[in-house]
């Protein structure tokens, strides 16, 4: 038996390329990343992927497919702005007849802009503009010409293969391509700010890999597959990585034991990022990313940072929110869809052993007579990265 299935395929997506735009020699290297990255957002969906002179063309899809290929084109950094266009025979006449079929009802002025990639064709981008737009309105009489300030634009793009005609232009994320700038070592939570940390250093060019630290048992299984949950929200962004999930639960026990109930975070907060650089090293990643915002909490008053940063010694410590305020943060996990799944009540390390009055200006020397009271430190701190267990995004 023959199941006939019938798919349109007769639109085109343009896609023009952000800040790589202004990239000199290096700009092949930027174009080669983008374009990997578009192919890997598009991997599951048919369609063909061409690279052009300063943008890419999607080809080949099945209509059905448009609005998933737009929903994934806007989550790739890198990308300006990209149009849905409809294709025709590269002569005026066809340019003329297609256009004339796209001129919306509802709106009373236009203008058309031209572009030429092929110099061969006839007119030049004025005279095209002017022919084209005198022509359709001849047949659309409720039209008139605006040029400042027009309802719509019909932009005409002609090529040596086919020509485009479209109307919108649908803004990216911009940014640089993920991998451009090197790669880091996330630091992720379950909370609010590090999912969009992450999403921010992916912007300008970091590929990711993350690490999450639990206290199992006294964190949840539960809380664990939240982030996990987080880490694949991030994903269509970040491109695939490596979670590496390390236990601090020996390290915290020591902690709560040995040392002054209020250093507790601090303690626990260098641990994290000198583990973090240990993982570093092994991973090849180059600088650490975190989610510390300048006085949200305790930890993150500018001497709280100066003594968990001052263990880091090799590489630097990206904070893409420190300047940010809590809510507009909130307002870019929203928009970045991870804020729903960031507020499930489940604990996190840092909320186990909870001190009453943490110390908001903790002194490097008594962080470090602190720590001295653990005389297995060191091997604590090995053991714990001995811990890790690695999850595919
Ligand atoms: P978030 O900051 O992600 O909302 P939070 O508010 O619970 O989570 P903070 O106390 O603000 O966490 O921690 C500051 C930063 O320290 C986090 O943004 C994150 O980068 C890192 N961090 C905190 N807890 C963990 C953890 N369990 N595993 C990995 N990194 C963590
Ligand atoms: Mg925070």
């Amino acid at each position: 038996m023959f199941v006939l299935k019938y798919v349109q395929m007769n639109k085109h997506i343009i896609v023009r390329v952000g800040e790589i735009f202004l990239k000199g020699k290096n700009k092949n290297f930027f174009e080669s990343l983008l374009h990997r990255n578009i192919k890997s957002a598009l991997n599951k969906i048919d369609c063909k992927i061409k690279r052009e002179r300063n943008r890419f063309v999607v080809c080949d899809f099945a209509d059905c497919d448009l609005s998933n290929i737009l929903d994934k084109l806007g989550k790739v950094f890198g990308i300006h702005s990209f149009s849905v266009c409809h294709i025709c025979d590269s002569n005026y006449e066809s340019i003329l007849k297609l256009s004339q079929t796209l001129i919306p009802l509802d709106k009373k002025t236009f203008r058309v802009n031209s572009n030429r990639s092929d110099k061969r064709f006839s007119l030049n981008s004025m005279e095209l503009s002017r022919e084209l737009g005198g022509d359709i309105l001849k047949q659309h009489t409720h039209l008139s010409v605006d040029l400042h300030n027009p309802d719509f634009i019909l932009f005409v793009d002609v090529g040596v293969e086919y020509s485009y005609v479209y109307q919108d232009k649908i803004f990216g994320m911009g940014g640089m391509p993920v991998g451009s700038a090197g790669h880091g070592l996330l630091l992720l939570s379950g909370g609010i700010d590090s999912p969009v940390a992450a999403v921010l250093a992916a912007k300008r060019g970091l590929s990711l890999s993350a690490i999450h630290f639990h206290s199992y048992p006294y964190t949840s299984e539960q809380a664990k597959q939240k982030v996990v949950d987080l880490a694949k929200i991030i994903a269509p962004y970040t491109g695939s990585f490596k979670l590496y999930v390390v236990s601090t639960t020996k390290l915290q026990e020591a902690f709560n034991k040995n040392c002054e109930a209020s250093y507790s975070i601090t303690l626990l907060r260098r641990a994290m990022m000198k583990l973090s650089e240990d993982l570093s090293v092994k991973i090849k990643a180059e600088c650490l990313i975190n989610g510390e915002s300048l006085g949200q909490v305790a930890s993150q008053t500018i001497q709280s940072i100066s003594v968990t940063n001052s263990v880091v010694k090799n590489i630097p410590v990206i904070r893409p929110l420190i300047c940010f305020d809590k809510s507009e943060i909130i307002t870019l996990a929203k928009k970045f869809n991870t804020y729903e799944i960031s507020i499930l009540p489940f604990e996190d390390c840092c909320t186990v052993f909870l001190p009453s009055a943490p110390a908001t200006r903790p002194k490097i020397e008594k962080v470090e007579k602190e720590e001295g009271r653990i005389k297995n430190y060191e091997e604590l701190l090995k053991e714990a990265l001995e811990t890790v267990e690695i999850i595919e995004i």
